[in-house]
């Protein structure tokens, strides 16, 4: 069965760059009538957060990307410990200590001798004798044997791959600490948990390479691997800095709409067009993993403002029943208004605006050249309740009695009262107003 999973570390708040691969990971696992897995990658004590684990649940949910289970890789360090055991006797897992400021040294003499900056191995000359006495001094840490061969995949999005074992340092598995490091939690994890394929961001594609030798050690099945690009800016900058304000928590707080965020992201970097769609069916049909190129994707966060405007004006009535229901619309006028704010809002949160209108007025936006004017409008205001020709009527009568027309007609009355210069028809906004302040 087609099994995905999203990984993040809770230890912060999602932002657009993991939606797009938790999106990704999802369609995937929606498509093929597979599971999709929440992993929860909490290896390190110190940074993960159980608060920051139910805002990811939050987020996910918030944009209805449901996941068939949870887990959480603090809840497997037996298995992890079984598992570098088993390194272990098959020789591929050694102990090393060179010191971070040792190893920061090798590197800077390799990159002046015009070498790769890769691990030297030299913890594998070590004798029992001299491990015994560094380790007297200092915790070793444990590193993957690499076998020394081209490391090869074929990649869902970047096509074939070939990776050189030996431009690539035996990775650490266990900190001197005894942590386990993510990269054999997440192998151990997606061997078990069947995942069939696993899509991220292309900074993992020499993650990759390592993995596929420790789950091939382990005598597990290579899964399928995509690394989609990274974001950019609009103007192709790094967005790595700025998607602290990207998270996804303050695009809804902005009024994002949850559609309108996914339809962007299930299409953007890819050869199709970003469509608005109305359901995760329609998002699970109109996706394409093999669409997606290689090139860094700009991502501009005002693209969404009217792909969110589109979505808002799109729901229906029905839709917005309850919402309405909740701002105290009166049921009898909520489709009347709902005609009318539902193409002057920009999100869903400049509803309440349209409606304190409605309910309380406006104060009137009169200018001086105009207050004679407005004088005489006021008096000659039709009397209530007030209907879809009420606006016309009026206006007619008031052109009449001082010959004013087009803009220098209409604007003052409007201005007056909405308090704005801009707004839905009057002919429809009129017959909403319960109470004006002119
Ligand atoms: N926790 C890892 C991350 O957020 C997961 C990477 C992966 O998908 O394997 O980068």
């Amino acid at each position: 069965m087609t099994t995905t999973r999203f990984a993040p570390s809770p230890t912060g708040f999602i932002h657009v760059g993991n939606l797009r691969t938790a999106l990704f990971n999802y369609l995937i696992a929606r498509k093929a009538g597979g599971q999709f897995i929440l992993r929860l990658d909490d290896t390190d004590p110190e940074r993960s957060t159980e608060a920051y684990a139910d805002a990811i649940k939050e987020d996910l949910e918030w944009l209805g990307l449901t996941w068939d289970r949870v887990e959480k890789q603090s809840d497997r360090i037996e298995r992890y410990n079984g598992a570098a055991d088993e390194l272990r006797e098959k020789a591929r897992f050694y102990e090393a200590f060179e010191t971070p400021v040792e190893l920061d040294l090798k590197r800077k003499k390799q990159l002046n001798m015009g070498k790769p900056p890769v691990y030297d191995r030299s913890a594998l000359a070590l004798s029992e004798d001299e491990k015994a006495a560094l380790r007297a001094d200092r915790a070793g840490h444990w590193r993957f044997k690499l076998d020394l061969e081209r490391i090869e995949w074929t990649d869902g999005i970047l096509g074939d791959l070939s990776i050189d074992a030996a431009s690539v340092s035996d990775p650490v598995l266990i900190r001197g600490d005894g942590q386990f490091l993510y990269t054999l939690a997440s192998v151990c994890d997606d061997v078990d948990f069947g995942i069939t394929h696993v899509v991220r961001g292309s900074d993992h594609v020499t993650n990759t390479a390592t993995q596929i030798q420790i789950i091939q050690a382990l005598g597990g099945t290579v899964p399928t691997f995509a690394h989609h690009s990274l974001l950019t800016g609009p103007q192709g900058e790094a967005l790595s800095k700025r998607l602290g304000t990207l998270a996804l928590r303050d695009l809804r707080e902005a009024g994002i709409e949850p559609m309108a965020l996914l339809s962007m992201m299930a299409r953007l970097g890819s050869s199709d067009p970003i469509e608005l769609r109305s359901s995760m069916d329609e998002l699970v049909e109109g996706f394409d993993l093999a669409a997606f190129g290689a090139a860094p994707t700009k991502f501009d966060v005002e693209d969404l403002k009217p792909l969110t405007a589109k979505t808002v004006a799109a729901l229906s009535v029905e839709d917005m029943r309850a919402a309405l229901a909740d701002l105290g619309v009166p049921a009898d006028i909520a489709p009347a208004f709902w005609d009318v704010a539902k193409e002057n809002v920009a999100t869903r949160v400049g509803i309440a605006d349209w409606w304190a209108l409605c309910r309380d007025g406006a104060e009137p936006l009169i200018d001086a050249e105009d207050a004679e004017f407005v004088a005489t409008a006021k008096g000659l205001l039709p009397a209530t309740p007030w209907d879809g020709d009420t606006w016309k009527a009026w206006t007619g009568a008031v052109k009449e009695a001082t010959d004013r027309k087009g803009r220098g007609l209409f604007m003052p009355l409007r201005k007056a009262l909405t308090g704005m210069e801009h707004g839905p028809d009057m002919s429809k906004l009129m017959p909403l107003l319960q109470k004006i302040k002119l």
